[in-house]
């Protein structure tokens, strides 16, 4: 049985490949299998990829901001290219929708359409973020988890969930099994995006940050008490 029917998972870059690196093609295999095992479970799934290993505003020490940004974009769309290249070898049902037009490779987002494929389980993949600078795949992720009337937003990357401050530089760091969305804001948590918590805040759509590895967001889906819960 699994807790949550409607789901939309965010994969971070990492999950595709090393910074500046080659696409990993047996880590985007791990992140075929477990679509695969949640369409088995009957859950709906919308899928949203990172882009951070190609460029991220956070790792640039300077330069153009809008420059970056629209690499980090673009970026996500290199790895939505290897997952549905792999989820069409697995013969796992796969459709692609951009957040700006690529010419004719997928099409561009339209709602209506996107929603008829979330409804009839197939796996809908958002490429290219919001589409705008200054934004993250977070709020993409929110929005879009939003617009398919998902009942949570899974956010799946490197770190294990969120703690009071970095583990690695502070050692009195605390984790935090469960915390509002008003308190990552105010203490400005910075493992996920405050204007993607706004949203998911206004909407009370509920977010969980686990660290992404092969099981975990079936564990999630199921009800396991994995990671950070914000709600
Ligand atoms: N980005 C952007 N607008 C968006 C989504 C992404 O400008 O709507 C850019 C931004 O520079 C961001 C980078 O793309 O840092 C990579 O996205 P993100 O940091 O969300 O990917 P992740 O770190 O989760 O892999």
């Amino acid at each position: 049985m699994v807790k949550y029917k409607r789901i939309l998972v965010k994969f971070s870059g990492q999950a595709f490949g090393q910074k500046g690196g080659a696409i990993d093609r047996s880590g985007v295999g791990q992140i075929v299998l477990e679509l695969k095992k949640l369409r088995q479970a009957g859950v709906k799934v919308a899928v949203v990829c990172g882009g951070g290993n190609v460029s991220r505003w956070k790792d640039a020490n300077a330069g153009d901001r809008v420059a970056v940004d629209y690499k980090g974009m673009n970026g996500t769309l290199k790895n939505v290219d290897a997952l549905s290249a792999e989820a069409k070898r697995a013969g796992v049902p796969a459709v692609v929708y951009t957040s700006f037009s690529v010419n004719s490779k997928y099409p561009h987002y339209v709602y209506a359409r996107a929603k008829k494929d979330y409804e009839s389980g197939k796996i809908v993949i958002f490429a290219g973020g919001t589409g705008y600078p200054f934004f993250t795949t977070d709020t993409a992720a929110v929005s879009k988890a939003l617009e398919m009337g998902a009942q949570i937003f899974i956010k799946s990357t490197k770190v294990n969930g969120l703690y009071t401050a970095d583990p690695i530089k502070n050692p009195k760091a605390k984790f935090l099994k469960k915390i509002s969305y008003q308190k990552i804001i105010s203490e400005q948590l910075k493992v996920i995006d405050s204007v993607a918590v706004a949203l998911a805040w206004e909407n009370k759509l509920p977010i969980r940050i686990i660290k992404w590895q092969q099981g975990s967001v079936v564990k999630a889906v199921k009800g396991a008490q994995l990671g950070s819960l914000i709600n």
